[in-house]
């Protein structure tokens, strides 16, 4: 543990740092409304990149809205001369050139909110970041790698989908052009508001896919684990599986009075019947998620036996073996006809498990243990801009609790020492990675 360091990170100032950046987009109700790429939204980025050049950093903006805020380390000016290795993967095929640009120690989030959203929610990593910079450069330490904060565009998919857009854009590049062609609901195109962003801040561009070296996320947890348990700090391994899936039965309608049971051709009980299997094998599975959140039945009428009728399965797991056993027993169920109906499945979404770096995890815990703060490993259930980074560079997270685990909320809190315990590991975690001079 770099001591000098843990007695630069100063609760105070993160504290105030939050308050300020929670201004930008503030409701009545003490919570914020900084819909992505919104007035509050872009002014919260200007004031960020002013917080950032006050701390000696660059900025930079790319062709989706990320913005990178960069404290130089002595690679820096050094790693422009040497030649990289040959790009090998699609994502460098696309992408343009490398500016030559050292790879950076990176963290962040978003500052992009629900319309009814916390002041903590992806500000808190932002802000854990520029007090990590803040108290290196109190402590006058000199980092090998440069630290960056990436303050990813339109991460909550509440105005522009999908979410993560940002983050998604920067490491798929080939996705740009329909990423930025994205609409809200009045029409208004997601590249129209990043031309409008760049025009406000003219900052040098950065090309997607370059200059990061690793990327650790800071958020709160939007869960009640870590509360529950009394741990502070959550060592995040990973975001399990997601499988959307929609069920169709299509039998027959017919008079529910004057038609015998074995008579009809009901779509209604060959949905049930599946679903009484999918809930028996669920129970069978620890860990398994499995819901039926919405039933489309038709005629939709008390006396007619239903013609049509429809479900959607939502299955999480962290283990991509259960989810393909839960698919198959859909699929054998649906090929064959039931109680006289057409059965199809329809496959909606499909996000495979993602594993977060074993040696990034052990950064983190090993940063925390000689902080005296325990730890716990654990899964995110939500979606972040890490889960996609990770597919670009090796990731990782780091969780605090929140308040009766409430997030999307304007009463989402965590106490500001937990916050602080947070930062703390963070600013070590980023020392320990980037190295000194
Ligand atoms: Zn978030």
């Amino acid at each position: 543990m770099h001591e000098l360091l843990d007695r630069c990170v100063s609760q105070l100032r993160l504290a105030r740092l939050i308050e300020a950046l929670s201004r930008f987009g503030a409701r009545e109700d003490g919570g914020v409304d900084r819909q992505a790429m919104g007035e509050a939204d872009i002014a919260a980025r200007e004031f960020l990149v002013d917080r950032a050049a006050a701390l000696g950093c660059t900025a930079m903006l790319d062709e989706s809205g990320n913005l990178f805020l960069r404290r130089a380390g002595v690679a820096a000016s050094a790693a422009a001369a040497p030649a990289r290795p040959a790009p090998s993967s699609s994502i460098d095929a696309v992408a343009p050139p490398l500016t030559g640009l050292a790879p950076a120690v990176a963290t962040g989030s978003h500052v992009d909110s629900q319309p009814a959203g916390g002041r903590l929610d992806g500000a808190w990593g932002i802000c854990a970041g520029l007090e990590a910079i803040a108290a290196l450069n109190e402590a006058g330490i000199v980092t090998r790698d440069p630290i960056e904060v990436i303050v990813w565009a339109n991460e909550e998919g509440c105005r522009f989908a999908p979410g993560s857009l940002g983050a998604q854009a920067f490491v798929e590049p080939a996705r740009l052009p329909a990423l930025l062609d994205a609409r809200d609901r009045d029409g208004v195109r997601y590249g129209d508001c990043v031309a409008a962003l760049h025009r406000r801040m003219p900052l040098p561009p950065r090309a997607p896919g370059s200059g990061l070296k690793l990327f650790i996320e800071a958020h709160i947890e939007q869960g009640p684990v870590l509360e529950q348990r009394e741990v502070p700090i959550g060592i995040v391994s990973g975001v399990q599986g997601v499988r959307w899936l929609r069920i169709a039965a299509q039998g027959q309608a017919a008079h529910a009075g004057t038609t015998p049971l074995a008579f009809r051709r009901d779509a209604m009980r060959a949905c049930v019947e599946l679903m009484q299997r999918l809930y028996g094998h669920a129970e069978q599975v620890p860990q398994l998620r499995l819901t039926v959140g919405s039933i489309d039945v038709a005629p939709g009428s008390i006396n007619t036996v239903p013609g049509d009728a429809a479900f959607t399965l939502d299955l999480r797991h962290a283990d991509a073996a259960q989810l393909d056993a839960c698919e198959r027993l859909v699929g054998e169920y649906c090929s064959s006809s039931r109680h006289g109906c057409r059965m199809t499945v329809e496959r909606l979404m499909a996000l495979p498990t993602t594993r977060f770096d074993a040696g990034l995890q052990q950064s983190l815990r090993a940063s925390a243990s000689e902080l005296g703060l325990p730890t716990l490993d654990m899964l995110s259930g939500a979606f972040h801009d890490a889960l996609h980074v990770a597919r670009l560079c090796p990731t990782a997270m780091l969780f605090v609790p929140s308040r009766d685990g409430l997030s999307h909320n304007p009463a989402e809190h965590t106490d500001i020492e937990l916050l602080h315990a947070g930062t703390r590991v963070l600013a070590q975690t980023l020392l320990r990675l980037a190295g000194t001079a």
